[in-house]
Formats: C-alpha cells, structure tokens, sequence
C-alpha cells in the first residue's frame, strides 16, 4: 500500500490526484489539506477516510471540524496544520498540489520527516531550489515531477546516465494568444486569457500560461530538477501539446514522451514513483491528427519567458521576486485591476529596484515575497 497525504486536494491536480488513487487499489490517502473549500474537503474526508485534514483558513478550520465530528478524521488549521499533514508519520508520499509560495515550508517539512515528494508545486523549487534539492539528498527523498514537462523529461531519462545530456527541449502550447503581437494584446479579458487551448487547469497557471511565466517558472524549476545549466535548456513551441517534452543525449539522440494532455498520468507516474500502471482515458491516434508543428516562442511579446531566464541568470532571491511579483500581478488582474500587459511590466518593475540576496533561506525568501508585493500594492 502506497500512503498519500496531499496538499491542495480540491484544486485541480489535487482532485486529478483523488481521482488516480481511487482507481487503484494500493494507493491510499491518508491525510488531505486545502485552502478554505471546506464543503468539498467535506466530501473528500466522507468518501476517501484521510485521517487527517488540514485547512490554512483557521475559522472553516474549525468548521469543517464541527461538519465532520462524526468521523474519525481530525481536523487541524493554519500554517501549522499544513505542516502537521506534510510530516503526518501515516504517510509515504506527499503530493503538492497547493499553488503559491506557501508551499514551500510544508515541502521542507516533509522532505525533513523523509516523505517522497510528488512535486506539483513549481513556487517551491523556482523560489527555493537550493535549499530543497540538497535537503532531499541529505533526507535520501526522491523529488518526484508532476508537472507534465518534467514528467516527461523523468520518463524520456528512465535508465541514461544523467551525463549524457546533451540538454532538455521543454516544450509550449503558446497558450491562447500564439501568433499575435504586442498591440492586439491590450485589450485582453480575463476570460480570453482563462481560456487554454488544450489543458484544463487552475486559474493561476493558466494565466500563466498566456503570458508564458508558467513556462519561464518551469525552465527554472528543470533547471534544479535535473541539474542543469540555463543553457541546456531550450523551450520549444509545440502547439498541439502532444510531445510533452524531449530530452537531447550527447550523440545527438533525442528521446521525447507523447500522449494526449491528461495530468493524471505524470501524477499517477509519480505516484508509483516511476513505475507505470494501467490508466484508462484518451489515447492518441497519429492519423487523426495528422502533425506536429514546432515554432520559436516569441520572446518580444511574451516576456514572461525572457524576464524568467534573467532572473534565473541572476540567481539568488531574484526568482523569488520574480515569482512573488507576477503571483500579486496575476491576481490583480484576475480581478480586473490590471491590463494583460501590465503584468510584465509589474515584474520588470519589481526585478528592477530589487538588491539580490544571495543563498536566501526560507525565512529571507519569504520575506522578500511579502516585501515584493507590500511594493507593488503601493505602485499600482
Ligand atoms: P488550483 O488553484 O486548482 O488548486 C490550488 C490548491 O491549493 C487548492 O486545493 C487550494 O485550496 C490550495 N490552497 C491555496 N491556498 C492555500 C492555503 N493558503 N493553504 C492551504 N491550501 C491552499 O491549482 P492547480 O492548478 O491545481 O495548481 C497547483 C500547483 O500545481 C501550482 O503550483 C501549479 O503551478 C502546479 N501545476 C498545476 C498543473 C495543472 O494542470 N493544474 C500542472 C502543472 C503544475
Ligand atoms: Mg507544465
């Protein structure tokens, strides 16, 4: 029985990943943990039994407490909750599914109490990389990709040698504005931008998808994943979002992953800590879609891609503002406070009056985060 304690469980991989373990029968969840949806942990705790539940909103912790006193679930709330279910001594994996910066205190936690990480969070290693791939080497704990990229990279790496790559080919859908330019890109709504051309996924990401910062924020999280170089990372326009990513070996062999975009199959991949399994679902059918195309991603317009390299290049807590500073620009916008464009110009902005610290711990880190967007609240 493989025990699973998840963060995030009533968002979009969370509920993907409930979906996973409820069609096999050795995977078993054991603990759960959401923001503040309290009616859908509610459902998950009456029909998965976790033995733990914890909600980061301490009041509906204490609702959700009462909701389910009938049950032998126990509730618990706020950031020590999170980390009480990341070290809950139940569990043998902990997915993270949560989205934002919170994740990384939870992370560190488990990594510490020697849970495998199924790793869906990206905040995590593109703010705290170097402090979360030495502790899971000093804890002897595998971080395991859920992202579907780095899914694709791990399985394209099943039996190499690590040094014999050459470099990694992330791939992109382009998102819903590929192909236009600058100016037509003013007038956005938000509902243009929510709408993902092939992958349904949470709000946060998929505006990220459309300004390209998921796919700047994935390179940086490659990047720490498998120790890499920046330059050994290249992001490749693929728009049909059926090769997943690819990876280049030194004699010029390129292996990529195919298959239709369906998270529970890097999530269940994780899971099973690399092993496949039986998943039913779409499969793809070369004739029916007759090709693949490959573009160059339009740096010009999408700067989300090119202001992730730099701060990457920079390195040290310049990530962190880069990511604290678009979060706090996405959510401006998501509530219409802000143009599309305006969300690269908030992160420009940030990573521009921003003095780098070096090596920043957790503490720094999330300093910097709240300090990012206390400066952006008093500018825009
Ligand atoms: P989502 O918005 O659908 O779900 C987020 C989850 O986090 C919810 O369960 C929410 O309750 C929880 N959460 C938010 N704030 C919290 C808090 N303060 N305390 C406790 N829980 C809190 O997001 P998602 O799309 O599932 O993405 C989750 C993470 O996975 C993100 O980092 C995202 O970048 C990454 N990711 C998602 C996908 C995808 O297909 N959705 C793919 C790759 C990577
Ligand atoms: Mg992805």
């Amino acid at each position: 029985m493989i025990k699973i304690a998840i963060l995030g469980s009533t968002g979009s991989i969370g509920t993907q990943t409930l979906d996973v373990v409820e069609r096999n029968e050795d995977l078993q969840v054991v603990g759960i943990a959401a923001g503040s949806n309290i009616v859908r942990l509610e459902e998950q705790i009456r029909r998965f039994h976790p033995r733990l539940a914890a909600v980061g909103d301490e009041k509906k912790a204490a609702e959700l407490k009462s909701r389910v006193a009938d049950t032998d679930c126990r509730v618990v709330g706020g950031m020590e909750g999170l980390l009480m279910l990341a070290a809950m001594p139940e569990s043998d994996i902990l997915v993270t599914a949560i989205v934002g910066m919170i994740g990384i205190r939870p992370t560190v936690e488990g990594i510490r109490a020697g849970k495998d990480i199924a790793l869906a969070n990206k905040e995590t290693l593109v703010t705290a990389g170097h402090i979360i791939m030495p502790l899971a080497k000093e804890y002897g704990v595998r971080i395991l990709p859920v992202d579907s990229e780095h899914s694709a990279i791990f399985q394209a790496l099943c039996g190499e040698e690590p040094s014999r790559i050459h470099k990694l080919l992330i791939t992109a859908s382009g998102g819903p504005f590929r192909g236009k330019k600058r100016e037509e890109l003013t007038n956005i709504k938000v509902e243009d931008a929510l709408k993902h051309p092939n992958w349904a996924m949470g709000q946060k990401i998929t505006i990220d998808s459309a300004t390209l910062v998921n796919k700047g924020l994935e390179v940086m999280e490659a990047k720490w994943l498998f120790h890499m170089d920046l330059e050994q990372i290249q992001v490749v326009v693929q728009p049909q979002s059926v090769i997943h990513s690819m990876v280049e070996f030194v004699d010029g062999g390129i292996i990529a992953q195919l298959g239709t975009p369906d998270m529970r199959l890097p999530i269940q991949y994780a899971l099973y800590g690399g092993r496949r399994r039986f998943l039913p679902g779409g499969r793809l059918d070369f004739a029916k879609l007759g090709s693949i195309t490959f573009e160059e991603p339009d740096m010009e317009t999408f700067k989300g891609l090119p202001l992730a390299m730099e701060a990457s290049r920079r390195g040290g807590s310049m990530p962190t503002v880069f990511n604290a500073a678009n979060e706090k620009a996405v959510g401006m916008f998501l509530n219409r406070k802000i143009g599309f464009l305006d969300i690269y110009a908030i992160i420009e902005d940030a990573m521009k009056r921003h003095k780098v610290i070096e090596n920043p711990d957790v503490d720094e880190i999330t300093g910097i985060e709240q300090e990012t967007y206390r400066w952006i609240e008093g500018r825009w």
